[in-house]
């Protein structure tokens, strides 16, 4: 490797630029890693997953192609050529019996844009289904939605200088202190400076978020929309609306006003399990801010209305005119390093690359005309999502599964069923970097992929900057990349055509070329220009000189021209429905669940980092001194949890930081980490009717001392 090289932390969606310095002394990684001073996004701070994401490159990893015919057989080692004759046997032979719709792929927002287009190509193009989707689905599919919906397209309006530059910073569902931190490092900053600033915090918990913020509502989980729609009720009866922005630039607006009418105050602080003050200070700030910039995560997009909560988000910004200005906007902070590279390359059931949409007759032409494939290859329907893959394998209508750099066995909900839905699939394939995993032990097919630091290519973070990521390691063992493996398969399938590539530049150089003229345009940008320039944020267009939007790729909507078919934002109109599993007499506590600053997800990476297991040794689930007292329980007991479809034991932390009647745990811990310690053991499969995005935040539990 080279000295030094400057790459992308391949954990979360704030997309903190990196160095990998070369320190052959250091065993065995052979490289440190520190903050890259010079990225504009994170300008040098990097948290601790970034700076010890060296010690995971190492561990565990899947070196070599291994085949069982059963899951009760032990693996065999078998050659690359063999595992390809397998996947285009398999493939083959399913369409030729049960037809395309029989094959299902799910990914990762851990890929990178060349991994995700190659995949759209060789399965919504080539082979004609729409079936491949993502974990981006459990993660911000609502936010997609949401903005569509709003702006007529997908696209965070904001950037990360609006976290310099807000005077009120509205942060729900989200506890950015740990699970986006250097993000919140860099508002704290701006908010222990000034003490006109104000930070609300909406959160059931306590989180470190909510601690410092000025004003935190513990609503009650399920209760957004209510607390929404009852800040929008004050903001009206205050007259604090800008109507010229509203007549302007909106559309919408008398059939939400009418609906707002529904929540005033005393029904909106009952219903949330807040006090009128506290309601009316966070109206009040909304009120007297300068610029507002709302920011979300999980907690609005993991529920079964998702799309509504972050178009109620929308809405407060529409009513005041809080959009398209510095400092202000709906901004969706995304989970995953590369989900929104994955919207760009269309790598959900219901998008095609380039922001464009299986339903649209007009994308899809464009598609296969671009693709050289037929009229008419490409489906018109969405195909499965998440939920949908579960339930094809349980009725026996998925006869392939293809999991890519993911770990399904633990992220998704309903695990019981998931795991016996997995045990159905005829033919796993499970292509990732590690082995074990929880979703190894399912597979029948395992494909050994690089990972960071051994492959180049795109990553997109929150605020829509590229960043060129570069290997300066080979690979490990027989690991191929990701977008490699699906261009062999096309090719062995007939398409050679199709799949020419010979290095991720190529693969980046077609994609970018059916983003021009599109909202995520990348048409100006290259693997090259990124090499020499550094991360640049879209719209880049390849015209950029001459383009009107020119200095406006920092922010987008500074125009206040949507995407919309008449260039104006809509309001949405929704009343609250709460939770779809409520409390109840048999389990009568919520279970709301998140992240811990150390840890990614399912552990894939930091449950083989020693520093961060150290951090978080073991699960907990925290819980009120009120429940605690109810129940008879001292500290450091265990309890026995259980949903309707689950249970789990875990160690217990009293704490204030968690409401009585609620109960938190972290969603970290899968079977290989922690027996009986599975959040989604717990979780239902209840999703939002537009994202599909199933409300894993929330579920009815009972509790019972062991
Ligand atoms: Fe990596 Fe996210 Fe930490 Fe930045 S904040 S170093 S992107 S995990």
């Amino acid at each position: 490797m080279s000295a030094i090289t400057k790459t992308l932390c391949p954990y979360c969606g704030v997309g903190c630029g990196l160095e990998a310095v070369d320190e052959r002394s250091k065993e065995p990684e052979g490289f440190k890693v520190r903050g890259d001073r010079s990225h504009p996004s994170s300008q040098g701070m990097v948290c601790i997953k970034g700076a010890s994401i060296a010690e995971s490159i190492a561990r565990d990893r899947l070196l070599y192609p291994q085949f069982r015919a059963s899951l009760d057989d032990p693996f065999r080692r078998i050659s690359w050529d063999e595992a390809f004759g397998l996947i285009v046997d398999k493939i083959q032979s399913t369409i030729a019996t049960i037809g395309c719709d029989a094959l299902c792929v799910y990914g990762s927002g851990q890929f990178q844009t060349e991994d995700y287009y190659v995949a759209q190509k060789l399965f919504k193009g080539c082979l004609g289904t729409n079936n491949f989707d993502a974990n981006s689905r459990l993660c911000m599919s609502s936010a997609v939605s949401g903005y569509i919906k709003s702006f007529g397209s997908d696209g965070p309006p904001c950037c990360y200088d609006d976290l310099d530059l807000t005077d009120c910073a509205f942060i729900i569902g989200s506890n950015m202190a740990e699970c986006h931190p250097i993000l919140f490092n860099r508002l704290r900053k701006r908010h222990k400076k000034d003490a006109n600033v104000k930070l609300i915090v909406v959160d059931p918990r306590c989180t470190q978020t909510a601690a410092v913020a000025d004003l935190h509502l513990p609503i009650l989980p399920g209760t957004d929309i209510h607390l929404l729609n009852g800040i929008a009720y004050l903001l009206w009866q205050w007259g604090k609306c800008d109507r010229a922005f509203i007549d302007r630039y909106t559309n919408g607006f008398a059939v939400f006003q009418s609906v707002i009418q529904d929540y005033p105050p005393e029904v909106v602080a009952k219903h949330c399990g807040i006090t009128t003050e506290a309601l009316e200070i966070a109206a009040r700030y909304w009120a007297n801010a300068t610029n507002v910039l709302s920011l979300w995560s999980m907690g609005v997009n993991q529920s079964t209305q998702g799309t509504a909560k972050v178009e109620s988000i929308v809405n407060l910004h529409l009513m005041t005119g809080q959009i398209g200005k510095p400092g202000a906007g709906p901004f969706s902070l995304t989970g995953q390093p590369n989900a929104m590279g994955g919207r760009e390359a269309g790598g959900l059931a219901h998008l095609l690359p380039g922001y464009r949409s299986v339903l649209n007759p007009d994308h899809r032409a464009e598609l296969e005309a671009f693709w050289q494939l037929p009229s008419g290859r490409i489906s018109p329907h969405v195909g499965r999502v998440a939920g949908d893959i579960v339930r094809g394998l349980e009725t026996g209508e998925v006869q392939l599964l293809w999991i890519a750099a993911t770990n399904p066995a633990v992220s998704l909900p309903d695990l019981v069923r998931l795991k016996k839905a997995l045990r159905r699939s005829p033919f796993t394939i499970y292509q990732d970097a590690y082995d074990p995993t929880e979703t190894s032990a399912y597979a029948h097919l395992l494909l050994p992929a690089t990972q960071w630091s051994e492959k180049t290519g795109i990553m997109t973070n929150s605020e829509r900057r590229v960043t060129l990521c570069r290997s300066f390691q080979p690979p490990k063992g027989e690991a191929k990349h990701d977008w490699e493996i699906f261009a062999e398969v096309g090719r062995r399938l007939g398409f050679a055509a199709q799949f020419p590539f010979q290095n991720s530049s190529e693969v980046y150089a077609e994609f970018v070329q059916i983003t021009r003229d599109r909202p995520c345009d990348h048409s100006g940008l290259s693997h090259e220009l990124l090499d020499k320039e550094g991360p640049l944020q879209w719209p880049y267009p390849a015209d950029r000189e001459h383009h009107a939007n020119v200095q406006e790729s920092q922010r987008l909507y500074s125009d206040l021209q949507f995407h919309t078919p008449d260039r104006k934002a809509r309001f949405g109109a929704y009343h609250g429905h709460g939770l779809a599993e409520p409390p109840d007499e048999n389990y009568p506590y919520i279970l709301t669940n998140g992240r811990l600053y150390g840890h990614w997800h399912t552990q894939t990476r930091t449950g083989r980092t020693d520093k961060i297991c150290q951090m978080y040794p073991n699960p907990f689930l925290e819980i009120h001194p009120k429940d605690a007292n109810k129940l008879g329980l001292q500290p450091e007991d265990f309890v026995l949890i259980k949903s309707v479809r689950g249970s789990a034991k875990l160690p217990i932390l009293i704490t204030e930081a968690i409401a009585p009647g609620v109960v938190f745990m972290p969603m970290h811990w899968g079977a290989l980490w922690a027996e009986d310690a599975e959040i989604n053991a717990l979780t239902h499969s209840h999703a939002d009717p537009d994202s599909k995005q199933p409300e894993l935040k929330a579920c009815a539990v009972s509790l019972e001392v062991i």
